[in-house]
């Protein structure tokens, strides 16, 4: 057998040990021989999925519906999904981990792509080829689908010791994992005094989320009888979304439990003394979940494939109607990392991820893409006994001088009424987005 021939059935084996659902360990390895035999012209379409959130769950997925000939890698560094929509009612006993946790190998089984488990580090755009660290995986189209990262320099400029202080003492969980588990405890031990929730300027993800989880904080000493109150500090001088709805319920709901302070930017973190200092006020806080801007993930700005925009420091520098990234022909960002100014949230990510799939398969087919605009579905728990809910749906458009605007905006903020019936939706909402991605 010929050296080449050998490098072949080498590279075989690897691809088999990647083949539909199979998981592979974290040790950083070189495979670029199996890069050159993936990448061979004469091969299916190949698109390559970085990030198995709710954006790369749908594009993969949905890539094999459109165009079930290409191959269809999802690279992802977790070895299991949790949802953070949902998680603020996991935070107070509503819903179970299970409820949340997704198997990755299931999502890629049944719905034929291949998963691996691992992170990707580096791309070759001559030779479009990805490296990860398991190995490298040659594409013919590659999407980053990789969410987002926290960018506390607003707070810390170059103090990466207090960066880290906030990170492990008061982490912000608005992505999955510890994060999320620290923060429940937190609430569960929780005696009395001051619980500090921040809301971050620019385009944040989720932009009900922090408010939503303040409501259900709040609820939660009400009923398990603690002294506590929740101070919301907003760095916007307005309540970002469903102003109505939540507004009316801090004053009605939540009066005694929860302060709304308006553009209450933190200048000044003394964690030792646990006070946080603004422009006009000092407040002291026994517990705190800080959550600062959010950026384009590390990933992206390696790659230099970032840019500033109005809304955030760093994001993904794309063409926002074809996703591609600029001076590329066939690598896309979607999901919470782009840079428009759509809501960054699952349903919003997952009708971009599907989206974006059929403006791949056109591609692949040698049809013109056409933009269409992602969908924006949006419920916010407000309390739990009983279970009241508000909510909001949008669309997108692009205006001519290419800034954006909402289409067909319809809001449901009347909790009083309505609010029982929206809290029963979300619930089904949330499973059918899963059974979507995973079943
Ligand atoms: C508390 C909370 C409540 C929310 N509630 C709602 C809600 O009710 N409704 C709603 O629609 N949205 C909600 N959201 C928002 C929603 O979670 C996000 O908008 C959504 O997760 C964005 O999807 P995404 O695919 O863009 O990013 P993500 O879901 O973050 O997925 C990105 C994935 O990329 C992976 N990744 C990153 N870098 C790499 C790399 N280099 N290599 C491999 N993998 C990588 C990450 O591990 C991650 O799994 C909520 C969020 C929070 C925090």
């Amino acid at each position: 057998m010929q050296r080449r021939d050998l490098l072949k059935v080498a590279s075989l084996a690897f691809l088999s040990t990647i083949s539909y659902g199979a998981a592979t360990s974290a040790m950083p390895s070189k495979h670029s021989k199996n890069s050159t035999l993936v990448n061979n012209k004469k091969s299916k379409p190949k698109v390559v999925v970085v990030g198995g959130g709710w954006a790369g769950l749908a594009l993969a997925k949905h890539i094999k519906v459109f165009s079930e000939e290409s191959d269809v890698i999802l690279v992802e560094k977790r070895d299991h999904f949790v949802s953070c929509p949902m998680s603020n009612e996991w935070l107070v006993g509503l819903v179970d981990l299970e409820f949340l946790t997704h198997s990755y190998i299931d999502a890629a089984k049944n719905n034929h792509y291949t998963f691996v488990n691992a992170t990707a580090i580096d791309v070759d755009r001559e030779k479009n080829v990805l490296m990860t660290t398991e190995g490298e995986i040659a594409y013919d189209h590659l999407v980053f689908a990789v969410g987002i990262e926290y960018d506390y320099f607003n707070w810390t400029k170059e103090d990466k010791a207090l960066e880290q202080r906030l990170r492990s003492e008061y982490p912000a969980a608005f992505v999955p994992g510890s994060e999320h588990i620290t923060l429940k405890e937190k609430i569960k031990n929780f005696k009395g005094g001051n619980f500090i929730l921040t809301v971050p300027k620019g385009n944040y993800r989720c932009l009900a989320a922090p408010y939503e989880r303040a409501c259900l904080i709040a609820d939660y000493f009400k009923h398990q009888g603690i002294d506590g109150k929740v101070i919301i500090m907003d760095e916007s001088n307005h309540i970002r979304i469903k102003d109505k709805g939540f507004s009316s319920a801090f004053e009605e709901l939540y009066k005694d439990k929860i302060v709304y302070m308006p553009s209450a930017e933190i200048l000044e973190f003394d964690l030792d003394k646990k006070i946080v200092k603004t422009d006009f006020d000092e407040i002291a806080f026994e517990d705190a979940s800080f959550y600062p801007n959010v950026k384009a993930p590390a990933i992206l700005e390696k790659l230099q494939m970032t840019r500033t925009t109005p809304f955030n420091r760093v994001e993904a520098d794309i063409d926002q109607y074809t996703y591609k990234v600029k001076g590329t022909n066939n690598i896309y960002v979607c999901g919470d990392a782009r840079p428009m100014g759509f809501s960054k949230s699952g349903n919003t990510a997952f009708s971009e991820g599907v989206n974006l799939a059929q403006m791949i398969a056109d591609e692949i087919h040698g049809k013109k893409p056409v933009w269409k605009s992602p969908v924006t579905t949006c419920f916010s728990l407000l309390s739990t006994k009983p279970e009241r809910e508000i909510s909001l749906f949008t669309e997108y458009i692009y205006t001519k001088k290419g800034g954006m605007d909402f289409k067909n905006n319809i809001t449901d903020e009347a909790w009083k009424t309505n609010g029982l019936g929206e809290a029963k939706v979300a619930y089904s909402w949330a499973e059918s987005m899963y059974k979507n991605m995973f079943a």
